[in-house]
């Protein structure tokens, strides 16, 4: 018995769905855009998803065309990904849909030679005409999902050699590669500078760190003015290339990272605090998402144990997610020797490189 249909035999270019529908007209499709609050390219909202109730937590980046709901489904994706989680339908039927609404010339030829498909009362109403997106606003209060814009100059002159930088272990070879140095005049005058990079390798700021104690009164770390640390996360751009079946090794600290570089451990990330940002938790998912595990190594202190554990629960829906405790070798992971981290690697199932 044939049981071929329109539904089975119809061709679907995926790439062509998501790249000629938009976010927005499949957000207004379901009626869903007067839920959600748009500040530039991003909007925010209750997720439509698991019916949330809380007022951020679902984002939508416009210019990406995609959304992620960091509530309790952890949902996210593109359009068609959209429509498969809210019509409970497969992803392929889920473009065949979105075909049918935004596509004629494609649904003209699904349906050739079969019956039209009735639009039942249930479902949402086309628009009459696509959404034009409101004017962008210049003022983008949703700080940690943005992206930091490339840095208009970069340091000049860094001093490679200063002792601070030895005595935190770092290498002339890592020091070189990162481009690291003492700043002796400029906006981090006084300060180490360590370049921080997106995830395409730009230039987008420095994190400025006082070469030993403070003077009274002033803080260990200075920045750039208007970089968000919040958006970065360190090495990302490197880990990335790492051979996909190492582990995903994310630290707080920048020289925690470096050190664990240096020890061969190349796919390691730092987010810069204990705490992660929205933005990071994106950068971390798409990293991760070769099927790499992801291994957390935070300070064994209360700080890193909270942002951890918290870390742990945005990462898990998509990744999987283990919290390493380091506090049975040292209280840092740039302490630790490379056997430790073996062994912390093996005891949670890890295979190490
Ligand atoms: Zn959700």
């Amino acid at each position: 018995m044939s049981t071929s249909t329109a539904s089975q035999n119809a061709f679907v270019d995926f790439k062509e769905v998501k790249s000629r529908i938009g976010i927005l007209q499949v957000l207004e499709r379901y009626g869903l855009l007067s839920n959600l609050k748009r500040a530039a390219d991003r909007l925010s909202g209750p997720c439509p998803l698991h019916k949330g109730t809380n007022p951020t937590q679902f984002r939508v980046s416009v210019s990406r065309n995609c959304f992620n709901c960091f509530g309790t489904c952890g949902r996210g994706g593109n359009v068609i990904d959209f429509v498969s989680l809210r019509e409970g339908i497969s992803f392929r039927d889920a473009a065949l849909l979105l075909q049918d609404w935004f596509m004629p010339d494609k649904a003209a030829n699904r349906f050739a030679g079969t019956a039209p498909r009735q639009t039942t009362e249930a479902s949402p109403r086309p628009s009459s005409q696509p959404l034009q997106p409101p004017p962008a606003v210049a003022d983008d209060p949703d700080e940690d999902t943005g992206e930091n814009p490339p840095l208009s100059f970069a340091l000049k002159a860094l001093k490679s050699d200063h002792p601070y930088l030895s005595a935190r272990g770092l290498t002339e070879a890592t020091i070189a590669s990162y481009g690291i140095g003492y700043c002796a005049k400029g906006c981090l005058r006084g300060h180490v500078a360590i370049p921080i990079r997106n995830r395409d390798g730009v230039l987008t700021g420095y994190i400025g760190r006082w070469p030993g104690d403070p003077p009274q009164g002033q803080g260990k770390y200075k920045l750039p003015k208007g970089f968000r640390k919040s958006r970065e996360v360190f090495n990302i751009d490197r880990a990335v290339h790492a051979d996909s079946s190492d582990p995903l090794l994310v630290v707080e600290g920048v020289f925690d990272c470096l050190h664990l570089v240096q020890l061969g451990f190349s796919a390691t990330v730092a987010i810069l605090g204990s705490s992660l940002s929205p933005r990071q938790e994106i950068l971390i998912r798409e990293a991760a998402r070769t099927k790499r595990p992801v291994y957390l190594l935070f300070d064994a202190d209360e700080a890193g144990r909270k942002g951890a554990s918290e870390a742990a629960m945005l990462l898990c829906s998509s990744s999987i997610v283990r919290i390493i405790d380091i506090g049975a070798y040292q209280p840092q992971p740039e302490l630790l020797e490379r056997s430790q981290v073996e062994a912390l690697l093996t005891q949670h199932g890890a295979t190490t490189p």
